[in-house]
């Protein structure tokens, strides 16, 4: 039997969980055991790393004799049954007060009813949220882990020395019990969603407004990304739109087909989101345009649909640059907010204590959507740790006044050019509404007391009301 040597392991050796694996055998103090289901995976890895030092398993048994008690797995496969296969597997050969982590992209759901088992049988287990990709796991992931207070004692300063650094401070905290950690990084990918979308629009915007080239764009997404709105999605903006393709020396990004994939994490943002009655309706539009890019049948059939009349061009390019800018700032802000929220509500319904400040802060780095920008988020929460909504906090106030106008201006261009910026003007709506002081609402539930007896409340009076309507007789 093989010597208990290991202190934490990982299963699943495919890029994620071999790069995480390396990244855990980097760090002072740490052997890392392995186990992939095919042998091969496992095999190539430590052949090609032996600086590594990994202790492989070729069976689960093998696995678990190489661990250190408590024994810490974390399993990098799969999201969905093949992570159940594997948690049945672990269990079957780990011992009470053993950790089982899944950093896969799990489902929050899933992860809420593998922790209820696997506790009914001793052991704890925690469900991972892990951003960052390939190179987040092999030079610092942002990390999100959820589970019970024990397993923390244990993990938390292995996951400490392997994630990102955002000024000092590792990109991890204990999110909360149960599913919390996967809920966040749902969140985080929603956000992603909008935050990539919005982008995009700004860039549409501004090449059919002005005739830029891409390359003159990613000049633009250069120099916002050394202010506000300074972020990894603006700097990789800049370089995507630069990329020429070589084979045909045209932008690369008008050799890509236009129909954007998701893996789903996005919709589940919003499936949720739905639940919950909160409304994320940026990050809505935002995997709502990724599916109406994806039905070219669709977009050939309505290919011929009028349009405006005139040619959408415009007078001063350099200040329509600016009001975009203004208007991607703001709509931003928007689409954080309603991430947050979604949190927050997420957190009151399972009964989570989530530390919003601390959710901002570990995304500084080690993630996609990593930017300056959550600094004042954690600022915001820090001041008002019950903030109900973000976008009201004095910083984001600020800038808001400073952009409502080119926001409106620019949703406006973009509806009389008929160009679609779904992402831009839901975010408007959606603050508009929330400022209203009267919403036509009223007239929703009158509607409702119309035609279903619903009953209505009263702006002037306690109590639930029904009208007899002249529909009724
Ligand atoms: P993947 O393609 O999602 O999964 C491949 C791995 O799963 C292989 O190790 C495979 O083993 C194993 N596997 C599949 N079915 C299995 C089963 N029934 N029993 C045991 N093992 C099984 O790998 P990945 O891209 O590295 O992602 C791993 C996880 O991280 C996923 O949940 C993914 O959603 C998540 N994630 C990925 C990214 C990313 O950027 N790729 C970012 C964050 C999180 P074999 O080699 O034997 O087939």
């Amino acid at each position: 039997e093989a010597a208990a040597v290991a202190n934490i392991g990982v299963v699943g050796l495919a890029v994620m969980g071999s790069n995480l694996a390396r990244n855990l055998a980097s760090r002072e103090g740490n052997t890392v055991a392995v186990y992939n289901r095919s042998h091969e995976k496992t095999d190539s890895l430590v052949a090609e790393h032996r600086e590594a030092g990994f202790v492989p398993g070729y069976s689960y048994e093998e696995f678990a004799a190489s661990l250190q008690k408590p024994r810490t797995a974390i399993i990098m496969v799969k999201a969905g049954a093949a992570t159940d296969a594997v948690i049945d597997e672990l269990m079957r050969v780990f011992e009470p007060g053993d950790i089982i982590v899944d950093g896969g992209n799990s489902l929050f759901t899933d992860t809420i009813r593998r922790e209820k088992a696997a506790r009914e049988r001793g052991f704890n287990f925690v469900g991972m949220g892990v951003s960052g990709g390939e190179e987040g796991a092999l030079h610092g992931p942002s990390l999100m882990p959820g589970g019970p207070d024990e397993s923390w004692v244990t993990l938390g300063p292995i996951l400490r020395s392997i994630a990102a650094v955002a000024e000092g401070e590792p990109c991890v905290t204990h999110i909360g019990h149960d599913g919390a950690g996967h809920f966040v990084k749902m969140v985080h990918n929603g956000i992603e969603y909008a935050d990539m979308q919005l982008i995009a629009e700004a860039y549409d915007l501004i090449r059919r407004g002005t005739g830029k080239t891409p390359a003159e764009i990613a000049d633009i997404f250069a120099e916002w990304n050394r202010g506000e709105l300074e972020s990894y999605l603006i700097e990789i903006t800049a370089e995507v739109l630069r990329q020429v393709d070589a084979a045909t020396g045209k932008p690369l990004v008008d050799v890509i087909l236009d129909q954007a994939g998701a893996k789903g994490t996005g919709a589940w943002t919003v499936q949720t989101a739905l639940d919950l009655g909160v409304p994320v309706s940026g990050i809505a539009e935002a995997v709502f345009a990724r599916s109406l890019s994806s039905h070219p049948e669709q977009r050939a059939v309505s290919h011929g649909l009028p349009g405006p009349e005139e040619a959408f061009s415009v007078d001063d390019v350099d200040a329509f640059v600016e009001e975009v800018r203004l208007a991607l700032y703001a709509s931003k802000i928007v689409a954080y907010s309603q991430g947050f929220d979604e949190i927050r509500a997420g957190a009151a319904r399972y009964d989570w204590s989530i530390d919003l400040g601390a959710v901002s802060k570990i995304w500084r780095a080690g993630c996609i959507i990593r930017a300056q920008f959550l600094n004042r988020i954690a600022d915001a929460y820090a001041a008002e740790p019950d903030l109900p909504v973000l976008l009201t906090a004095p910083y984001f106030v600020d800038a808001l006044t400073r952009g409502q106008t080119a926001w409106r201006r620019v949703v406006a261009t973009a509806a009389a050019a008929g160009i679609p910026s779904p992402a831009f003007s839901s975010s408007l709506a959606y603050y508009d509404g929330l400022r209203a002081d009267r919403l036509p609402a009223a007239l929703v539930q009158g509607q409702r007391d119309f035609f279903g007896a619903h009953t209505y409340k009263r702006v002037d009076r306690e109590g639930t009301f029904h009208t007899l309507w002249s529909g009724d007789r």
